[in-house]
């Protein structure tokens, strides 16, 4: 079911110590890849939507598709709006349905992210107090957009959440979910050195000071090593957004099979479906919210 109610959900696997994957998507072929492995393997699903992406596919589009794959399947069904940068872009999405919003002020001064994190949480909670709301704090690696660099691209250590900032954060915000920049990127570098190294300690140090009061994400879960994101969600990540490695897999299908010379798009699209099944339950296994439902 297209979730009302979408706290719970991540407290819970807080609690039991496991993470929910979020998939970015633009369209309803890729929500199906989503939605046919989370279905076999038992797990929930989570959606995400950037602003382009959104606006690609259409907020209400969205909205009503999740619904439809909730009813259809039984399963919790949650729809995020990924990295919505402005009050509009949120009410846009709260207006469209979203059950789950991430107001992103992460570029933003300190005390400016604060004080329009805060103007959105208060806003979404005078709409719906049940919307699970995510804020950001330090900065994810690279341009932010979701794809291969060829170059190197890092996070370096001053990019990094502050754990002491962390809970001023979301003391004063009130947000439900954190953010945090502990070493990843957006996208994937192939670049030597560019691989993605997790802070560990940094993971758990923030988990401490924050003493359950918030739950944990994980951006550019793209490109991070497989044992490394199995320590991050025991080390407390209950949250992983992955969406270049879809977008490869998918991208990457899709044209093997024009160059194959095929025309039906129910065909192209099936071939990009079905590689990015492998990613999707990939993921779902390394972060334990298999058989969870
Ligand atoms: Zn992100």
């Amino acid at each position: 079911m297209y979730l009302k109610e979408t706290k719970e959900i991540f407290k819970k696997a807080s609690d039991s110590g496991y993470a929910i994957i979020q998939f970015n998507i633009s369209s309803a072929d890729q929500m199906k890849a989503v939605v046919e492995i989370s279905k076999k393997v038992k797990a929930p699903v989570l959606f995400g939507t950037s602003d382009g992406e959104r606006k690609f596919f259409g907020a209400r589009q969205a909205v009503e598709m999740a619904k439809l794959y909730g009813e259809e399947t039984g399963l919790p069904v949650i729809l995020n709006a990924d990295h919505a940068k402005s009050f509009e872009k949120v009410k846009e999405a709260v207006e469209a349905g979203y059950n789950s919003i991430h107001f992103d002020g992460s570029e933003l001064e300190y005390e400016e992210n604060i004080r329009q994190t805060k103007e959105a949480v208060d806003y979404i909670k005078s709409i719906d107090a049940n919307i699970s709301i995510e804020g950001e704090l330090g900065r994810i690696g690279g341009t932010g957009a979701s794809k291969v660099f060829t170059e190197k691209v890092v996070a370096d250590e001053s990019m990094y959440t502050d754990p002491l900032q962390a809970i001023d954060f979301i003391e004063r915000t009130g947000v439900d979910r954190l953010g945090i920049s502990v070493g990843t990127i957006h996208g994937i570098s192939t670049a030597v050195g560019g691989e993605e190294n997790l802070k560990m300690e940094r993971i758990s140090e923030i988990k401490e000071k924050l003493k359950g009061k918030c739950v944990l994400v994980l951006h550019g879960g793209s490109g991070v090593p497989s044992e490394q994101i199995k320590e991050a969600v025991k080390r407390g990540i209950v949250k992983i957004n992955v969406n270049t490695e879809l977008r490869v897999a998918f991208s990457g299908a899709i044209k093997k099979s024009l160059n194959e010379c095929e025309t039906t798009p129910y065909k192209f699209l099936d071939a990009g479906i079905k590689e990015m099944e492998k990613v999707v339950e990939d993921k779902i296994l390394l972060s334990g919210s298999n058989g969870k439902i």
